[in-house]
């Protein structure tokens, strides 16, 4: 398999086979993402990924069920593409049961319907898809692409063609001048969204991201750890979706927590504030990671 660095996948598809169909992203516009920074996007010939799944069934056969394609949005690849990557997935890994990859909003708006279910048929099933916020104020300023009422309506063709979606947000996105609007405007878009997984990350300011030369000039400024705690604890009283798995053990959390919501939303608000007076342990700094 020839990877070209770097390469990201989220936590849960650490036990996937990763097939890389484009490098870097298309969009490569979020003030805060340092991922492929100075990475020109491509999407990889097609005999090259399709050589990848033919050397990694070779060798994985019967042990692959899960694939990640990566880098950071392959949604935006073609059907001319999508398609025999798929068919040879189902191929190569007989067992196979999920195939995975990150999405944008801008993406999946720009496919057709119809596009979207051959998609789902071929067995793309699961969408990791990072609105990060739901307050359009902060989207703009952390130039995401896409507003809040462009994700459901992104959501909504996803859910029409069978896809299940993975969605993350991101604590501290909006700085202390937004935090409030911030974290409940995310948790009302997680609502309408309705994904069968959610996960709260927290933003770290990466030197050389066009966020940290606004933090550098003072015009943006990361809430401090109770401030998180509480945007967090916003963001979980808003958000009611049918029936997610709610994960936010990112590494970039300081206090790592899950559970099933709507079903265990009393016992995570607890978790939090037993944390906002001091009385659980939090991630220590040096433990934190992207
Ligand atoms: S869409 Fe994702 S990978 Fe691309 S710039 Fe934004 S956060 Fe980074």
């Amino acid at each position: 398999m020839r990877y070209d660095e770097p390469l990201f996948r989220p936590p849960s598809e650490a036990a996937s086979f990763i097939l890389q169909a484009t490098l870097g992203c298309s969009w490569n516009a979020c003030t805060y993402c340092a991922m492929y920074r100075g990475k020109r996007y491509q999407v990889r010939p097609v005999a090259e990924v399709l050589a990848d799944i033919s050397e990694g069934g070779a060798r994985f056969a019967e042990d692959i069920r899960h694939v990640f394609v990566a880098d950071g949005d392959p949604l935006g690849m073609s059907l001319d593409y999508w398609e025999p990557i798929l068919l040879a997935l189902a191929t190569a890994f007989p067992r196979l049961r999920r195939v995975s990859t990150y999405a944008t909003a801008r993406n999946l708006l720009e496919k057709s319907p119809g596009d979207l279910k051959r998609l789902r048929d071929l067995g793309l099933s699961l969408l990791y898809i990072g609105p990060e916020s739901g307050d359009d104020l902060t989207l703009h300023r952390i130039a995401k692409g896409a507003t809040a009422a462009e994700h459901i309506k992104a959501a909504h063709k996803a859910k029409a063609a069978g896809m299940e979606q993975s969605l993350m947000f991101l604590l501290g996105a909006g700085g202390r001048e937004r935090s409030e609007e911030h974290a409940r405007a995310s948790g009302r878009l997680a609502t309408a969204m309705d994904p069968r997984f959610l996960s709260t990350l927290t933003l770290t300011v990466v030197p050389g991201t066009p966020i940290a030369r606004l933090e550098d000039k003072g015009r943006f400024e990361l809430p401090d750890v109770p401030g998180l705690l509480t945007e967090l604890r916003w963001f979980v009283e808003e958000t009611h979706p049918s029936a997610a798995i709610f994960r936010a053990n990112h590494a970039s959390n300081y206090l790592p927590i899950g559970g099933r919501l709507p079903r265990d939303r009393e016992a995570i608000l607890a978790s939090i504030d037993e944390a906002l007076a001091g009385r659980a342990p939090l991630r220590p700094e040096w433990a934190r990671g992207l």
